[in-house]
């Protein structure tokens, strides 16, 4: 087997279209990612798609449409399940060489010979008796309605490399099963595709969870038979895997963990990926940096060996302070998507003010729709003045000096100075606690909406 391109570097990331994307696969892709455009390389998405029950297209649209939104590119796709030839030809290649044998157990005599070492105190590994059987005894499974699947037959070597986050791994082969790569029903399983993949698309990093450790080890071993010559070069590095803080399974939240549901919340792609890109590292959470700024921080040295812990209550509030800093510009597109149109000076006014992007559509309701105001705690007298100061003055708000002189004729009429006048007229103009700067707002409100507040509230006050 060749590998693709050679001189080139890639990575990949490669996702199984079984569900929607959640913050620990971001995290994998964006790791990634920021890796490929610091190093130079090229950035293979990979669609680990042999479980064709369980793998959708519209997982996959999903998966491209999110990696989009994170600003993730691509340089080329691939899809395993249209692969399967090739994997077909690395099993033959394997079983010319003797390192792929079938067997006949069925899955509970497995799970019994696994019950019986444990209680021995034994580690649970695959026995190999498959491997004495003649062809005779083959045969005659066979013929007994028995349908072989294939193990790689490991070298019982120590297994070492040097893991770019975690040092150097060693791994005795001797502790490990010989892994399963062809199922019963003839379909090669993750361990064998993936190998076949990075070979032959010529991967140089391979950046993934340290749960795929032990997959490590004995790939390894099936890199070097696919690869006796040892053209190609894979250096490995895992990252440890995130914990919620809650203490629950991220598996058992990935439905409000998945992208979608936060962009849905209205959390901005660069508050997930600079918070991703600096959990559990040693890089202090910054909500001015750009995806460029990521690249240039990012080193897989500074990922600790530590368990980071993710609690999305943390993301919200680092979310806020991102979006406060955003410009018009790099909010449009998502505000688009969203269904919120709003002109620039609206976002300067209010982005501040928001916990997420669909605090947008609040203020605007707010400012330009009907809000529900109540303000039984006013009285008749206040209402009346402010609407007869709003009568006084000049068409619109939209200069500081006509709101100035509201203010003023209003504290004049009613007496009312400070907080007192400021509350209860923000209560009066918008039903709100606290918000943008009132002059701000009132700018956006203008005159018209604004009487037509005050004498809706003296109606309801009146009755
Ligand atoms: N589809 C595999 C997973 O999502 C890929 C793992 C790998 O990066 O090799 O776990």
């Amino acid at each position: 087997m060749q590998p693709f391109r050679m001189g080139m570097k890639w990575v990949r990331f490669a996702p199984s279209p079984t569900g929607l994307l959640h913050v620990g696969n971001a995290r994998a892709a964006l790791l990634n990612y920021l890796y490929a455009q610091q190093e130079g390389a090229q950035f293979l998405l990979r669609i680990d798609d042999t479980d064709t029950e369980r793998s959708k297209p519209e997982f996959v649209e999903a998966i491209k449409h999110d990696l989009g939104w994170l600003g993730i590119s691509w340089n080329r796709i691939e899809f395993q399940s249209a692969r399967l030839s090739q994997y077909k030809h690395a099993a033959e290649q394997l079983r010319s060489i003797g390192r792929l044998y079938p067997c006949y157990e069925t899955p509970e005599e497995l799970a019994f010979q696994r019950k019986a070492l444990l209680t021995q105190g034994k580690p649970p590994v695959y026995n190999r008796a498959a491997l004495t059987l003649s062809i005779k005894e083959r045969k005659s499974l066979e013929e007994a309605g028995r349908i072989p699947y294939w193990r790689f037959r490991l070298h019982e070597d120590r297994i070492s490399w040097e893991d770019g986050i975690y040092s150097t791994r060693i791994f005795e082969g001797t502790y490990a099963s010989d892994p399963v790569l062809i199922r019963a029903d003839g379909v090669p399983v993750y361990t064998l595709a993936s190998v076949v993949d990075d070979l032959e698309f010529g991967i140089s990093c391979v950046i993934r969870g340290a749960d795929h450790i032990t997959n490590t080890a004995v790939q390894i071993q099936l890199l070097e038979a696919l690869n006796p010559t040892g053209v190609a070069h894979i250096s490995w590095a895992h990252y440890p895997l995130f914990r919620m803080r809650s203490g629950e399974e991220l598996s058992k939240r990935a439905g409000s963990m998945s992208l979608q549901s936060l962009r849905e919340e209205g959390i901005h792609p660069l508050a997930v990926n600079s918070f991703l890109a600096t959990l559990g590292t040693s890089e202090a959470l910054d909500s001015s940096l750009s995806l460029e700024d990521l690249i240039a921080r990012f080193g897989l040295t500074k990922i600790n060996l530590a368990e980071a812990q993710f609690d999305p209550q943390d993301l919200r509030r680092f979310n806020q302070h991102v979006l406060s800093k955003l410009s018009f510009k790099a909010v449009e597109t998502d505000l688009y998507q969203a269904g919120i149109t709003i002109s620039p000076e609206f976002w300067v006014a209010v982005r501040e003010n928001i916990n997420s992007l669909k605090d947008v559509a609040r203020w605007k309701e707010i400012c330009f729709g009907t809000p529900f105001l109540e303000t039984p705690e006013e009285d008749l007298s206040f209402l009346k003045a402010c609407l007869h100061c709003a009568e006084n003055a000049s068409d619109t708000f939209a200069d500081s000096s006509t709101w100035e002189s509201f203010v003023k004729e209003l504290s004049q009429s009613t007496g009312r100075r400070g907080r007192h006048l400021f509350h209860s007229l923000r209560r009066v103009l918008t039903g709100q606690d606290s918000g943008p700067e009132l002059h701000v707002l009132i700018s956006f409100i203008g005159r018209t909406r604004m009487m037509e507040r005050i004498r809706g509230q003296i109606s309801a006050t009146a009755l």
